[in-house]
């Protein structure tokens, strides 16, 4: 009997071998939903225009004569103006990035995560050494999946919607037409960033021009704009402030929205300590650099995206270990072997800490 919880078009899909490779779907393959996205750049457009049409360009005072312009506030104006087209054009750019940037994908071809279906791996034991899983199934097997017919890297998750599975994958966004996965989660957290910024700066600037429609000559339209502006930007603010504020949280604490849900709603329903943390937590600097960049100096720009290759993981654990090695100069694999071993379910198990967000209970939901 079919599963449920699974799309129709899924649970007809045929299981994937290695002889029968799923076919993937073209990206932006389905017009509708491009839908939420026109929606999202009408609304940013509509805002654009009544900021720098009942705002912005009373202030500039262009149709006056010089003698007859108030300079402090066309000085004001300016200043506005620039900085507003400053952090709209960051805005701008995350939103296109984080649409166009693919979140990743498992690699095709590759030994290491070529799911055989019958236990077996073609991936030499170098090639399986290189990679150091935290994340395992109860019965000690690596995750894989099934639509996609490939082992599951630690924090990837199989997305019904793109159709494929995504690296490090925090949650799909109908806004963007996009997962947010590994690649693409900077631009997505700088979108915020910025979009946080621009609607607080038009509701906190514009309430001059509110203020200034108490005038009773003031036309109805002008009024009708400068109102629906403040309020849209006050409203959105607010909104995306809350979900902007969670991502930090979620970026100070190493976890993904996925993690998170599967940390809060466990599938067992089992009680789990609400202050355990991510196994992926390196500190709250660690944890930026990992998202945001290398240099703090480029962690503000749309730029250079987070550390790593978005199919291995640093821990706190492997970071020591790394760092003792390097200071000693040679590579020992003698801990990372206890890890591996695919067979001894409970040794793996307790590399987990009780009810924490990777632990094989929850490794297979999405
Ligand atoms: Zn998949
Ligand atoms: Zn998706």
């Amino acid at each position: 009997m079919a599963d449920p919880r699974i799309p129709r078009e899924y649970s007809q899909q045929q299981s994937p071998t290695p002889a029968n490779p799923p076919e993937k779907p073209p990206r932006f393959g389905e017009r509708a939903k491009f839908l939420p996205v026109a929606f999202l750049v009408s609304t940013m457009v509509l805002l654009y225009t009544v900021y720098m049409t009942f705002h912005i360009m009373p202030m500039l005072q262009n149709d006056l004569p010089a003698n007859q312009q108030d300079h402090e506030r066309r000085h004001r104006g300016v200043l506005q103006m620039l900085f507003f087209h400053l952090v709209t054009g960051m805005m701008s750019i995350c939103y296109v990035r984080s649409i166009l940037e693919h979140p990743g994908e498992i690699p095709d071809n590759d030994p290491v995560w070529a799911y055989t279906g019958d236990g077996r791996t073609h991936a030499d034991s170098n090639q399986l050494a290189s990679i150091n899983l935290q994340e395992m199934k109860k019965s000690g097997d690596r995750r894989h999946c099934k639509w996609c017919g490939k082992y599951k890297p630690d924090r990837c998750h199989h997305c019904r919607v793109c159709r494929t599975c995504i690296l490090k994958m925090d949650h799909h966004c109908p806004w963007i037409y996009n997962c947010v996965g590994f690649y693409n989660y900077k631009y997505f957290f700088l979108l915020l960033f910025y979009g946080v910024i621009d609607l607080h700066f038009i509701a906190f600037t514009m309430t001059e021009s509110v203020i200034g429609t108490w005038d009773l000559n003031t036309p109805f339209a002008t009024m009708f704009f400068v109102l629906f502006g403040e309020t849209l930007s006050i409203f959105l603010g607010i909104l995306i402030s809350a979900f902007f504020i969670f991502h930090i949280w979620l970026l100070m604490r190493a976890m993904t929205t996925i993690e998170f849900c599967e940390k809060k709603m466990p599938k067992g329903g089992k009680e789990v300590a609400a202050d355990v943390g991510s196994v992926y937590d390196l500190g709250p600097f660690g944890n930026m650099r990992g998202i945001l960049g290398q240099n703090p100096l480029t962690w503000l720009i749309p730029i250079e995206p987070g550390i790593g290759d978005g199919l291995n993981y640093v821990t706190a654990e492997t970071r020591l270990t790394k760092d003792m090695e390097a200071g000693k100069g040679i590579r020992k694999k003698t801990h990372q072997k206890v890890q591996r071993m695919p067979a001894g379910g409970r040794d793996q198990a307790t590399n987990y800490s009780a009810g924490d967000s990777s632990s094989p209970r929850a490794a297979n939901r999405f």
